[in-house]
């Protein structure tokens, strides 16, 4: 039993645990404080920096590419990109089948892309079967030319292909129009596309064996407080699209945002409560 004294003691000074947790604490507070600061910036009038995804952004390398497991045969890719002095994270998807690896989207900067060569070598030793692209915008695009040096073949729809020309990301083969599912070794990759909503030409990328639903700039972050890059988006039609892979994919179990961290459907019901919100 803890004598009077003792327990003074503890009640002034709280324990080592106490005081790392406090400390914790007050640390993911300053995260979130400067994270939801970060995104009220982006949105915070006409004179703000252009955002995270603007087309015609340069973002500079600011870090390496990290690796994020979601099961064996599927990883995300993290990047990062600056825009008026913040830096954004952006994902993407490496899927490893028995014949080579998939990538959907390419990272953010064209060395981060290099560096996504080297590492699915290194670490998969798997050679790119093809790569796909969500929508037109350079957190999905920029490693593009990188793809193409290398002759991998470059996949989209019609619609992102003919922005891809104009905004200078390279050339990919329009095929995703009629070709909704594609084979990789022993996996299918299949796309779709809902509709307008971040962008006009966003699709997301649908996994049957393993669950997982790679929704990209059409799905937001469960903390995602406000809904990012929106000057290119049909905020009217975004709920809807988003409502169509609901209803499609209602056995997913992974569902991975365009940016932050990946969770299961409810991001999707998150965004449709971010969409509400913004149009009421
Ligand atoms: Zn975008």
């Amino acid at each position: 039993m803890m004598d009077s004294a003792q327990t003074k003691y503890t009640e002034i000074f709280p324990s080592l645990q106490t005081q790392i947790r406090f400390f914790v604490l007050l640390l993911s507070f300053c995260i979130e404080f400067s994270f939801s600061h970060c995104h009220l910036q982006k949105d915070s009038g006409p004179t703000s920096a252009p955002v995270a995804e603007s087309p015609e952004m340069e973002p500079q390398k600011t870090n390496h590419l990290e690796w994020i497991k979601i099961k064996e045969t599927v990883w995300m890719h993290r990047s990062y990109g600056e825009s008026g002095g913040q830096v954004y994270p952006a994902n993407g998807l490496v899927i490893l089948t028995n014949k080579g690896a998939v990538v959907i989207d390419t990272p953010w900067t064209e060395s981060q892309t290099e560096e996504l060569f080297l590492d699915i070598q290194s670490r998969f030793q798997k050679e790119i079967l093809y790569l796909i692209v969500t929508h037109a915008h350079n957190d999905r695009m920029s490693g593009v030319p990188s793809f193409q040096n290398r002759n991998i073949p470059v996949y989209s729809t019609g619609l992102t292909a003919k922005l891809a020309k104009e905004r200078g990301f390279g050339n990919p083969n329009p095929i995703l129009d009629i070709q909704t599912r594609l084979a990789a070794g022993n996996q299918w990759i299949e796309v779709f596309y809902p509709g307008h909503g971040h962008s006009v030409d966003n699709i997301v990328v649908w996994l049957p064996e393993t669950h997982i639903l790679f929704g990209g700039c059409l799905v937001k972050a469960l903390d995602a407080k406000d809904l990012g890059y929106i000057k290119e988006a049909n905020l009217g039609e975004w709920e809807n699209s988003v409502k169509k892979v609901l209803a499609r994919y209602p056995d997913a179990e992974v569902v991975v945002p365009g940016h932050g961290d990946w969770g299961k459907l409810d991001l999707l019901r998150h965004t449709i409560r971010l969409l509400v919100s913004t149009n009421h």
